[in-house]
């Protein structure tokens, strides 16, 4: 088959486009025909050494396609059905497991980390992660688990409700815009913060209601004014470091702020006075259930999400990784075999 493989870790160079062995699904695996690879952050990290991984390795863990092959032992797949990829492997077996948090494991990874992902003609990965795509479109399929999953785990977990304000950095992001469109559809007040006048107007067009290009404008001050001197109950941070302090200030008496991941610095002073005194709350999110991979998918198969993609063919892995770099993209890049 196939495939975009890394032999070592560095830059997008390192992403090559080669032929590879076709995997044979063993026991109770599915070997699952990609139509599309969403690009992530991980997938990134995992090139460039941050995340470490046996190697040679094929990325990608937003995978959606057809089943081609089934294991011995899988019963509930057959050849042709059309399926999603949920990522986080786990033992099954440990407290976060048997509680129902597979995404905290112990012995916990992610395909496209620790096992080959979506970067080729084929995977095969375990029938327990696998997710009936039923009436859903397979580009689009590919596009929601990371982002849309994480959003609905982040917002639903955090308590987002009807009337409530939410602040999204990076709202043109594939998360961020994903968190805009989930905040909407949950009936709250949306700021989208960006870092260009174009990227504030994509946010927008996602369905936000206010918009803070960060270079430009004082984000707690114009929260603030927004929001009638209040602030808003909920920060949705996919940065890190370089935003937690402002985010923080942004925030209502009673607000939390979600952290879900690291693209700057990672570590924040954090003004403890004004945490203690307004009741702030700090949530993290690592990833999202299987149950929450089931319901973004049938709310974009309903129309109610709309991922926002780009596709570019699968040789054209480097490219993707320098636009992701860049900050360039709108919404998700997709990777089509
Ligand atoms: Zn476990």
């Amino acid at each position: 088959m196939r495939a975009v493989r890394i032999h070592s870790p560095g830059p997008p160079e390192v992403l090559v486009y080669e032929d590879a062995p076709t995997p044979s699904p063993r026991p109770g695996e599915v070997l699952v025909r990609v139509a599309a690879c969403g690009v992530n952050r991980l997938d990134a990290w995992v090139r460039g050494g941050r995340y470490k991984s046996a190697l040679p390795r094929i990325v990608g863990t937003d995978i959606a396609g057809e089943v081609a092959e089934v294991g011995p032992g899988v019963l509930r797949f057959h050849p042709g059905q059309k399926v999603v990829v949920y990522p986080s492997l786990s033992d099954g077996t440990c407290r976060y497991c048997l509680e129902g948090h597979p995404n905290r494991c112990l012995a916990g990874g992610l395909i496209g980390a620790v096992a080959d992902g979506g970067y080729a003609d084929y995977v095969a990965v375990p029938a327990t992660n696998l997710v009936d795509a039923g009436r859903i479109d397979l580009k689009a399929a590919a596009a929601t688990p990371v982002n849309f999953g994480t959003a609905w785990s982040a917002l639903m977990g955090a308590g987002v409700s009807p009337g409530k304000g939410v602040l999204v950095w990076a709202a043109a992001s594939g998360v961020g815009n994903a968190a805009v469109q989930v905040a909407k559809l949950m009936g709250a007040t949306v700021i989208a913060v960006s870092g260009s006048k174009e990227r504030a107007d994509f946010a927008v067009s996602c369905g936000a209601d206010h918009s803070i290009i960060r270079s430009k404008e004082n984000v707690p001050i114009r929260t603030k004014e927004l929001t009638g001197g209040q602030g808003v109950d909920f920060v949705f941070d996919p940065i890190g470091g370089e935003t937690w302090a402002t985010g923080i200030e942004s925030l209502a008496r009673g607000g939390r702020l979600i952290s879900l991941g690291l693209t700057s610095g990672a570590t924040s002073a954090v003004d403890v006075g004004r945490l203690y005194r307004n009741e702030l709350g700090i949530l993290g999110v690592f990833g999202y259930t299987k149950q929450d991979l089931v319901r973004v998918l049938s709310l974009v198969a309903d129309g109610k999400l709309k991922p926002r993609t780009r596709e570019l063919p699968l040789k054209s892995a480097k490219e993707a990784h320098e636009a992701l770099e860049s900050n360039s993209v709108e919404g998700k890049i997709l990777l089509i075999p």
